[in-house]
C-alpha cells in the first residue's frame, strides 16, 4: 500500500513524514520543494489524477477544497467524507441547520438570504453581532462588530458579493458566545472515532496575540483538558456522527470541531472535515506511529487505538515578511543539518530552496517537558535563515 497526499502545505508534509517514517512510499499532489525529502511530488489535475492512483493505495486529502470538490465521490480509496458530508465545512448554513436538526449544541442563529432579511432578522440579536459567510472564505468570512448599522452594511455587501472577492450568497447571523476557544480533532469511521491529542494554536501574527489573523503562527501539545469536558466533546462527536448516519452517509476521515467553552459547556462554532494546520504538525510529532495506525484502522474500519502523546511537541512557524497580506517570495533559505522541519511555502529556484508563500516552514521541538520542547523548537528556528524571517517569540510560553 502506498500513500497519496493531496495538498502542498506543512500539514500535508507532516502527514507524509509520519507515513514515510513508518516505511510507506509517499506521494504528494502537488506537494512543495520540501516534501520531496519524504516522497515524490506530482502534478494535481483533479479527477484525472485521482484515476491514476491504484485501488489498493490510500489517498489522504489535506485541505477541505479537495473534499468539497468531491474527491471521495470519485474514488473509494480516499480517507475523507463525500462532498455531501463535506458541506459541514463547505456551507455554514448547512452546518447550522444540521446542528439544529440533531440537537447539537451551537449558538442560536438565523439565516439571511438578502440585505432586507438581514436588516429584519438582526433585530433578534444584540451586540456584538456575528455574521458568517455561507461558503469557504479562507478564514475571512466571519465579521464580529459592535455597531448594528455597520453590521448591516458589511453583511449586505457580503451577501451581494462586494465584501470578499469570490464570496457571495446567504449569511448566518450567529449569537455571540463569550468564552475560551478550543479545537478537537478525531479520526473517524462511521460512528466510531478516536480523539487526537489536544493542541493549542496561535492565530495572531504578533506576540501577545496582537496583529492580524493568520493561518496560525505556532502550536503546542498535548494540552490537558478536564475529563468532564472531554466527555462533553465526545458527546458532540457522537451526535454529529449519528446525524450524518441519519442523513444517509457514513463518515470516514478526519473531523474537526471548532468549539467555544461557554458557561462550562462546549458549543460548536464550526466543523472542519480535515485536520488543522499547525495542529497536525504537533500531533504527528507527538506519536507518528500511533497517528499512522489510527488513520489506517480508521480507513479499514478496524479498531482504532488512542494516539498517546510521547512527551511534548512545539511548532514555531517561520513566516515571510509581509505575511499575511503580501508575503515576500523568492528569498534563499539556509537550513541547519539537523532538526525536524515541516515545509510549507517553499520552492526551488536554480537548485536552491527559496521562500514561496506566507508560512514558509515549521520548526519542531520535542521534549519530556513543554519547556524543553519549546527551547529546542526555538534553537532550530534561530538556525534557519532567510531575509525577512518573521516569527513569534511566545509560542508555548
Ligand atoms: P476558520 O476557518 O478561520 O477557523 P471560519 O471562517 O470557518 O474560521 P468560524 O470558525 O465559524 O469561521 O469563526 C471564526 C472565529 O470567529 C472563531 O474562531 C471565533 O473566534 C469567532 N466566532 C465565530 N462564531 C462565534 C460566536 N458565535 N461567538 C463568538 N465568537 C465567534
Amino acid at each position: 500500500m502506498r500513500v497519496h497526499i493531496l495538498g502542498s502545505g506543512g500539514r500535508e508534509h507532516a502527514i507524509g513524514w509520519a507515513f514515510a517514517k513508518q516505511g510507506y512510499e509517499v506521494h504528494f499532489y502537488p506537494g512543495n520543494a520540501g516534501t520531496k525529502r519524504d516522497g515524490t511530488n506530482h502534478l494535481y489535475e483533479g479527477e484525472k489524477t485521482l484515476k491514476t492512483i491504484p485501488e489498493e493505495d490510500i489517498v489522504i486529502p489535506g485541505s477541505e477544497e479537495f473534499l468539497v470538490e468531491g474527491v471521495s465521490n470519485w474514488r473509494s480509496n480516499v480517507f475523507g467524507p463525500v462532498k455531501e458530508v463535506a458541506r459541514l465545512e463547505g456551507s455554514k448554513v448547512y452546518a447550522k441547520r444540521f446542528m439544529k436538526k440533531y440537537g447539537i449544541r451551537t449558538a442560536r442563529f438565523e439565516v439571511a438570504e438578502t440585505p432586507e432579511e438581514l436588516r429584519e432578522k438582526i433585530k433578534k440579536f444584540s451586540p456584538p453581532y456575528v455574521i458568517k459567510a455561507d461558503g469557504l472564505a479562507r478564514g475571512k468570512g466571519v465579521l464580529i462588530l459592535d455597531s448594528k448599522e455597520e453590521t448591516i452594511e458589511k453583511g449586505s455587501k457580503l451577501i451581494i458579493g462586494e465584501l470578499i472577492k469570490g464570496v457571495k450568497g446567504p449569511v448566518v447571523i450567529d449569537e455571540f458566545l463569550a468564552g475560551n476557544e478550543l479545537s478537537a480533532m478525531a479520526v473517524v469511521n462511521g460512528r466510531n472515532f478516536v480523539i487526537l491529542p489536544f493542541v493549542r494554536d496561535y492565530k495572531r501574527l504578533m506576540d501577545g496575540d496582537r496583529g492580524p489573523n493568520t493561518g496560525g503562527m505556532g502550536s503546542w501539545g498535548p494540552v490537558e483538558i478536564p475529563s468532564d469536558t472531554i466527555k462533553k466533546i465526545e458527546e458532540l462527536f457522537d451526535k454529529t456522527l449519528w446525524g450524518v448516519e441519519k442523513e444517509g452517509y457514513a463518515y470516514r476521515g478526519f473531523l474537526y470541531l471548532g468549539l467555544m467553552l461557554h458557561d462550562g459547556d462546549p458549543y460548536i462554532l464550526e466543523y472542519n472535515v480535515r485536520l488543522g494546520d499547525p495542529e497536525t504538525e504537533v500531533i504527528v510529532t507527538l506519536n507518528p506511529e500511533g497517528f499512522v495506525n489510527a488513520v489506517l484502522e480508521g480507513y479499514r474500519g478496524g479498531k482504532m487505538e488512542p494516539v498517546e502523546p510521547r512527551g511534548f511537541a512545539v511548532d514555531v512557524v517561520l513566516a515571510a515578511r509581509g505575511y499575511p497580506d503580501a508575503p515576500e517570495k523568492g528569498k534563499e533559505i539556509t537550513l541547519p543539518e539537523e532538526g525536524l522541519i515541516f515545509f510549507a511555502g517553499v520552492a526551488e529556484k536554480d537548485g536552491k530552496l527559496v521562500t514561496n508563500g506566507g508560512r514558509v516552514l515549521h520548526c519542531m521541538g520535542t521534549g519530556e517537558t513543554k519547556e524543553e520542547a519549546r527551547r529546542k523548537a526555538y534553537e532550530l528556528a534561530e538556525k534557519v535563515h532567510f531575509e525577512g524571517k518573521t516569527y513569534r517569540r511566545d509560542i508555548a510560553l
